[in-house]
């Protein structure tokens, strides 16, 4: 049976080490700059309007949630990053509890979400290397396809690849959370990528 993206349920907030799930359920991590749109390609896969906000209350941008995906994955919806009104001390937080959860080892797939209107920041290429250094596949979404001119899809793609490094086996996904372009593609690597760890 094909992974069903309509089933899915709020699990639970990370904040710290003990609260990541354990189950060896394979774990599909989302990454991005806040506003990036995140949320939003998180709600376009599973079909909802608001549920990557479930679990996620204003101030809290240091904690990870967890969303169970038909049974057999997790979707993990990891804090997002560059935000300026940010105090130190929670970007401290922040960067404990992403450093625990990308040594964990726990992380099976990561993808990546960027603006496909701009050449990726100095953040989205940090976070590029963690996800590299995992050593498990990368998918990246270039989201916010709809703002863009037919003609600067192919320039800005190429931009996208070159600043963060990608490498030949990492797919990059033009998308729109916002029209549903990409839906279908990113859906498609998931279940591909379940299918692979289990083989
Ligand atoms: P997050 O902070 O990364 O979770 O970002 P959100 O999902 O909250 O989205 C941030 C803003 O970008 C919101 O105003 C969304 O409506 C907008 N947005 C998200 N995806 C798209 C998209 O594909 N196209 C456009 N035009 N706007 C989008």
């Amino acid at each position: 049976m094909p992974l069903n993206f309509n089933k899915v349920e709020f699990i639970r907030s990370a904040v710290r080490r003990e609260d990541f799930l354990w189950d060896g359920l394979p774990q599909m991590a989302f990454a991005g700059r806040s506003n990036v749109g995140k949320s939003s390609v998180i709600n376009r896969l599973v079909n909802r309007k608001n549920f990557a906000r479930v679990g996620a209350s204003p101030g809290k941008t240091s904690q990870i949630n967890y969303f169970r995906l038909d049974g057999r994955a997790y979707l993990v919806d990891l804090p997002g990053y560059g935000y300026a009104k940010v105090s130190k001390a929670e970007r401290d937080r922040w960067g404990r509890l992403m450093e625990s959860y990308f040594a964990s080892g726990l992380i099976t797939l990561g993808i990546m979400i960027v603006d496909a209107r701009h050449k990726p920041t100095a953040d989205d290429v940090t976070m590029a290397n963690w996800f590299f250094d995992t050593g498990c596949p990368v998918v990246v979404a270039a989201n916010k396809l709809d703002k863009l001119k037919k003609s600067e899809i192919g320039p800005n793609m190429q931009a996208i690849r070159d600043t963060l490094a990608l490498r030949e086996e990492d797919r990059l996904v033009p998308f729109s959370a916002e029209r549903g372009d990409g839906s279908e593609e990113l859906m498609g690597l998931l279940r591909y990528s379940l299918e692979e760890h289990r083989t």
